[in-house]
């Protein structure tokens, strides 16, 4: 569907549940104990109507998504509603080399870890946990089990872990799996005020050997530019939401768990489905109105206060 501003709305961000096992220091607290919200059946029900209104593309995510049990099963429902053609996930990586083979068999073709470091104190001090070794142990089995796209993404924090834009790129340099930088963005104390955000130019002026590549998909032409060298088998990628505001070619929607949508990451207008979940009209209606509504741009720059937290929206 087109939006009030010319965008085409084809891809729908899934927050399953804002449960996480990890408690990241820029991203909202942890919230292992409550509920999940929307049950598998409702967001098969949501994502159908989603799917009437142009939706192909759908990525689960959280809180992390994968400590949820069902959901394989969450995956499965949606790899069979008619028009997706893509399910992909973000996953913190902890359960992923339990989940990866049942994930590609469920249908979900491309897998985002996010990887801020690779030293195991810096992972405990930015996590709360020290859990480094499983999230390395899920990236290799999701290579073992072959993933179509494999990326990781690290958020970079001044005075925190900008230490490791050298060995996150090694990465790119050495597998077959593209590695991309966000920028810190205002939803926590610590991105809040600015002054902890390395931005993308910040971080490929300490790499002049890399080229930009031409060779992005549609899709992730709009979100991330990629650059690579000869001797590198991945990608590196950069998304700079807040020195280089993407928003004219934003083409997302978000659903949180709690069935509310959220029409740009940027901005608090949600619009609650739950009211509506048992008629489809309607449910198409809400959509309708929720993607007509959306800002032409997120107002991170004008001291973006955030009434939900990341782990409640997903990224
Ligand atoms: N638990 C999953 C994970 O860790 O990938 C999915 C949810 S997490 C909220 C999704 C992504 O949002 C992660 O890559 C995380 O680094 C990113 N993120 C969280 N807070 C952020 C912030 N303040 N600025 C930029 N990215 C953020």
């Amino acid at each position: 569907m087109i939006d009030s501003y010319g965008r085409k709305i084809n891809y729908l961000r899934v927050s399953v549940t804002k449960r996480c096992n990890l408690n990241c220091s820029y991203c909202g607290a942890g919230t292992e104990k409550c509920e999940d919200g929307l049950t598998a059946a409702q967001i098969e029900k949501i994502v159908r109507a989603f799917a009437v209104n142009g939706i192909t593309k759908v990525r689960l995510t959280g809180g992390e998504p994968l400590v949820r049990s069902d959901i394989c099963e969450i995956a499965k429902r949606i790899s069979g509603i008619e028009g997706i053609k893509k399910i992909a996930l973000t996953t913190n990586g902890i359960r992923l080399a339990e989940y990866a083979k049942a994930l590609k068999a469920a249908g979900i073709s491309a897998v985002n870890v996010s990887l801020d470091t690779t030293d195991r104190e810096q992972f405990r001090a930015i996590t709360g946990y020290d859990m480094l070794h499983k999230v390395l142990e899920g990236i290799d089995e999701c290579e073992r089990v072959g993933f179509p796209s494999l990326r990781l993404n690290a958020v970079l924090v001044k005075g925190r872990n900008d230490d490791q834009a050298e060995k996150l790129v090694d990465i790119a340099r050495n597998r077959k799996i593209d590695v991309r930088f966000i920028e810190l963005m205002p939803f926590s104390s610590e991105g809040e005020d600015g002054k902890h955000i390395v931005t993308g130019k910040e971080i490929l002026s300490r790499f002049p050997f890399l080229e930009p590549l031409n060779e992005s998909s549609a899709s992730e032409k709009n979100v991330a530019k990629y650059y690579g060298a000869e001797s590198f088998i991945g990608r590196v990628g950069f998304i700079s939401p807040v020195s280089e505001k993407f928003c004219k070619d934003c083409n997302r929607i978000r659903l949180l768990s709690d069935g509310k949508i959220k029409p740009c990451l940027g901005n608090d207008t949600v619009f609650d489905l739950m009211p509506y979940i048992d008629d489809e009209n309607m449910l198409n209606e809400k959509i309708r109105q929720a993607i007509l509504s959306k800002p032409m741009e997120h107002t991170f720059s004008c001291g973006y206060a955030a009434s939900h937290g990341m782990n409640e929206i997903g990224g």
